[in-house]
């Protein structure tokens, strides 16, 4: 019999808010799709954006998800104990010559009027700083991109090429307030977790073909990826992460029990016939990407 590649999977909140249903959806797929293949699932708390996280918040992420059955193979990972790592991997990219300081504030970039707007309101960072001499990994550093469009598949949604250049630009790794940024501590932490398996919201997509040339750039090697659908409100918004927002809690509150919801969620990634309660386990032997649809899914009516 042939040996099924075992699947290292990984959920990464941002601890900014309560977990939405589009929230648990991506973290039942990626536990799914770990457990139907033997393999491993990691939580990854991504708390590197100082400001906005709270531990708080995560460990009430942490609450939620156990609560649906799902536990981390690990010990889960805060991106905020993660410095040396991330600095380390700075000092590899700048010893390549691949990192300039970016002295653009904020305002100057909402100023670039003339940029694109991309997917998602990205613009993506014209290269104004590309030539700037190098003063020290005190100030924000970009990565230089190299010139061409980068060929990936997604699970869900097939063969994809981007060109990150278009898309995000040079991207920045290092905060000019001292935080790491989103994209270095993303792939180095991939990496470092040996993670195979990328599952997360189709807001990400555009951001991966960058994220991609980042691993590249630290010689890591390339996981799956798979960009799920958002869920959204019956009338079609985007559900937000602010407090009580269609989580587990306000759920509770209007009588939705957890099987209830795991059904439902199981149901639109295409466990189910039918969203009838189950457990979380009762899904993994139904879990195959070919059946998982790519589109949006709506919240039901009643329970919002
Ligand atoms: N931390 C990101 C978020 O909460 C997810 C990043 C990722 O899965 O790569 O949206």
């Amino acid at each position: 019999m042939l040996e099924r590649m075992r699947t290292t999977g990984r959920f990464a909140p941002s601890p900014t808010g309560v977990l939405h249903l589009g929230n648990l959806r991506t973290a039942l797929a990626s536990w799914l799709s770990a457990r139907a293949t033997g393999g491993r699932w990691l939580v990854r708390m991504e708390d590197v954006d100082g400001p906005r996280c709270r531990r708080d918040l995560g460990e009430v992420q942490l609450g939620d998800l156990a609560t649906l059955g799902l536990a981390s193979d690990e010990p889960v990972v805060w991106q905020s104990d993660r410095g040396a790592a991330y600095r380390g991997a700075l000092e590899a990219l700048h010893a390549e010559g691949r990192l300039y300081p970016c002295a653009c504030s904020r305002k100057d970039l909402l100023g670039l009027a003339s940029a694109p707007h991309l997917e998602d309101g990205l613009r993506p960072y014209p290269g104004r700083c590309r030539d700037q001499a190098w003063e020290g990994f005190d100030r924000a550093l970009r990565l230089r991109l190299p010139e061409g469009a980068v060929a990936w598949t997604d699970r869900l949604l097939g063969a994809q090429v981007d060109d990150p250049a278009g898309l995000t630009g040079d991207p920045l790794l290092f905060r000019r307030d001292g935080c790491f940024a989103y994209h270095l501590a993303v792939v180095v932490d991939d990496g470092a977790q040996a993670i195979t398996e990328v599952v997360r919201g189709a807001d990400l997509r555009a951001i991966t073909a960058t994220q991609i040339r980042l691993q590249e750039a630290l010689g890591l090697p390339r996981p799956a990826y798979a960009h799920l659908g958002l869920v959204t409100t019956p009338d079609g918004n985007r559900l937000g992460k602010r407090a009580g927002a269609l989580g587990l809690d306000a759920l509770a509150n209007r009588g939705v029990a957890v099987q209830e919801i795991l059904g439902w969620l199981g149901w639109t990634l295409g466990c189910l016939d039918r969203p009838e309660p189950c457990a979380a386990g009762a899904l993994i032997s139904r879990f195959a990407w070919d059946r998982v649809p790519p589109g949006e899914v709506r919240v039901p009516q009643a329970w919002t």
